[in-house]
């Protein structure tokens, strides 16, 4: 966290802002929009996903990498509910809807089952290889499997950066199976995401030009406090047509225009907090340039610690470092790795 978050933070909570819609608060909104597409440029995004592009994309701050995930999970369900019963009209609603699955790693975070028991849809949690990478292959055969056995694939959540080792799964063959299967392609990048920013670790950002929707939280690698979660989306009309309900009592003058997006079809709350405006603060106290450099900073500690446990003969890497994550172990039994993490 850093010192402008948290007046940016003081500030919107002073301000007491509820952005049920853009008549609440303009500034709540048009100001997201401003962070939203400078921090696509930043992480070096395609630039279908800014609002200033022409086209449906655009990005939001959602609370959490869980919250991007389920509405990512419920549009894509959503969206396939009315494909098919477009394709099947013999076929009922609840026919379909007990028809539905979709797909993640077996190294996914816990909040991606969690969003297929929320959202009343199993996913099923594919075996990453032995590099703990998911891959277009493993997909393949779980979608040839499921859909002779009558299933109807939905999504598949990747993860760049995976919780327990920091593995990126391998983006561009997962794109190029749910492009002929019609599977909608998310991209939990929460915490890796901020690397996206470096020259250095452009081979991160590959196939993220082919993906409908991606998540990154700003509380984990870019000094913005808790809570702050990133989402873009490839076509926000999936999603505003999935979640769409109006009331009289907010409707206002900018209703449907592209550049004031209704946030609220795009989340799951009706009221929402300003949150970019802790954003702006603090890129515009620290910079980009400050901003890389305190990624870089975390790569370079990761490194060193890497380098302390690789000369110690006690210890061992049980996985290849990646960004600011070094998993290692002394050696020897687990009951030693258990009492060493309970010490710490
Ligand atoms: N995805 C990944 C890869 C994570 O590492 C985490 C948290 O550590 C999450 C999702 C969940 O994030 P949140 O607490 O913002 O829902």
């Amino acid at each position: 966290v850093s010192y402008p978050s948290i007046v940016g933070e003081i500030l919107a909570s002073g301000f007491s802002i509820i952005g049920f819609s853009w008549i609440c608060s303009p500034a709540c909104t048009e100001l997201e929009v401003v962070v939203m597409d400078w921090l696509a440029k930043f992480l070096q995004l395609p630039e279908h996903f800014l609002h200033e592009t022409e086209g449906p994309g655009g990005g939001i701050i959602q609370g959490s990498a869980s919250e991007a995930v389920l509405v990512a999970v419920l549009a894509a369900r959503e969206q396939a509910v009315r494909r098919e019963l477009k394709n099947h009209p013999e076929l009922s609603e609840s026919d379909i809807r007990g028809k539905l699955i979709a797909y993640s790693s077996d190294q996914s975070n816990s909040c991606i089952e969690k969003a297929g028991v929320l959202a009343a849809m199993p996913i099923k949690l594919l075996p990453a290889g032995e590099d703990l990478v998911l891959r277009g292959d493993a997909l393949k055969e779980a979608i040839e499997r499921d859909v002779a056995a009558g299933l109807i694939p939905v999504i598949c959540i990747a993860t760049l950066g995976t919780t327990g080792t920091c593995a990126y799964d391998d983006i561009e063959s997962l794109a190029a199976i749910c492009e002929q299967q019609q599977v909608w392609l998310h991209v939990d990048a929460a915490y890796a995401g901020g690397a996206f920013a470096l020259d250095e670790c452009a081979e991160l950002r590959r196939g993220l030009d082919r993906v409908d929707s991606l998540n990154f939280n700003l509380h984990k690698f870019m000094l913005v406090n808790f809570d702050c979660g990133a989402m873009w989306l490839r076509d926000a009309n999936k999603v505003v047509d999935s979640f769409n309900v109006d009331r009289i009592y907010l409707k206002h003058k900018y209703e449907g225009q592209t550049q004031i997006p209704d946030f609220r079809h795009w989340q799951i709350p009706l009221g929402r907090r300003f949150r970019a405006l802790k954003v702006w603060i603090t890129f515009r106290t620290l910079g980009a340039e400050g901003l890389r450099a305190h990624v870089r900073k975390h790569i370079s500690l990761a490194t060193q610690f890497e380098n302390l446990v690789n000369a110690d003969a006690r210890f061992e890497l049980v996985a290849p470092r990646a960004l600011g994550l070094v998993c290692f172990r002394p050696k020897g039994d687990n009951e030693i790795t258990a009492k060493l993490l309970q010490r710490l």
